[in-house]
């Protein structure tokens, strides 16, 4: 395999390239340096592109960017509602999200969201997305972000079963988009405005929400602190599993698959 043969690398954010809220990651900064060597090449031309793919917004990335560099490349945001270009503030909605789907996805969050806080006062709602809610798992003790799944799957059941939400996880939170919104479509709107050739990509995700991304990629790999089932994903389409955490395990991901 040919270092031409990969034209963009498409990483995951939280849990990726950024440590959850109190773990520890192997050699960061070092690490962090390194990426940021690798996205001021690929603004240069003389490196595979990289495009964050995260549930976060905007200015999220653009937080991100103003540490490690701005890559002058559309990223995913909000798990698909739109690309974003932190280098030059370019943002493309995702054109399948109508008015009438926000409003009745606003609807049902604003009702659903206070029933699953209550339940679980653990989990934080995330302040400032557009559109996609997610739910912080702030030291949840004996919960885990799977009992919020499936409590939250049951109380969304009939508006999952509308096609009007899309609920999935990562490892420390709960992500709710418009059914027309997560990473798979994100990715499709991703090729049409970028014209990047799908054979040419590889994704980084470590957890359920990074599946539909998956879907859309060439090759896969995940640092070693991904989830049991987001590690059997990246086996059965004979990824990389690095033996690295966070952003030296996407390093290595990255490595991997550009060695001639
Ligand atoms: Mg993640």
């Amino acid at each position: 395999m040919k270092m031409a043969e990969i034209a963009v690398a498409i990483v995951d954010l939280n849990g990726c390239l950024i440590p959850d809220k109190g773990v520890k990651a192997t050699n960061y900064f070092q690490g962090l340096e390194e990426l940021s060597g690798l996205i001021e090449a690929a603004n240069s031309g003389s490196y595979p592109k990289i495009a964050f793919c995260t549930g976060r917004e905007r200015a999220f990335v653009r937080g991100f960017s103003q540490v490690v560099g701005y890559p002058d490349f559309y990223s995913i945001v909000e798990s698909g509602y739109g690309l974003f270009n932190p280098a030059t503030e370019e943002f493309v909605a995702n054109p399948n999200l109508t008015e009438e789907m926000i409003k009745e996805f606003k609807l049902v969050c604003n009702e659903a969201i206070p029933l699953l806080l209550e339940k679980y006062p653990m989990l934080r709602r995330y302040v400032g997305n557009e559109i996609a809610e997610a739910l912080d798992l702030i030291d949840g003790g004996q919960i885990t972000i799977d009992d919020c799944f499936k409590t939250a799957r049951i109380l969304l059941a009939k508006p999952i079963a509308r096609r009007l939400i899309y609920l999935t996880n990562t490892t420390q939170a709960l992500d709710i988009t418009p059914a027309v919104v997560n990473k798979e479509t994100g990715m499709e709107l991703f090729y049409r405005e970028t014209g990047i050739d799908p054979k040419k990509t590889v994704g980084i995700g470590d957890s359920k929400g990074d599946l539909p991304m998956f879907k859309k990629v060439h090759f896969v790999g995940c640092p070693s602190g991904a989830t049991q089932e987001c590690k059997e994903a990246v086996r059965a389409r004979d990824g990389h599993v690095s033996l690295f955490d966070h952003v030296q395990g996407c390093l290595d991901v990255i490595y991997h698959f550009m060695k001639a």
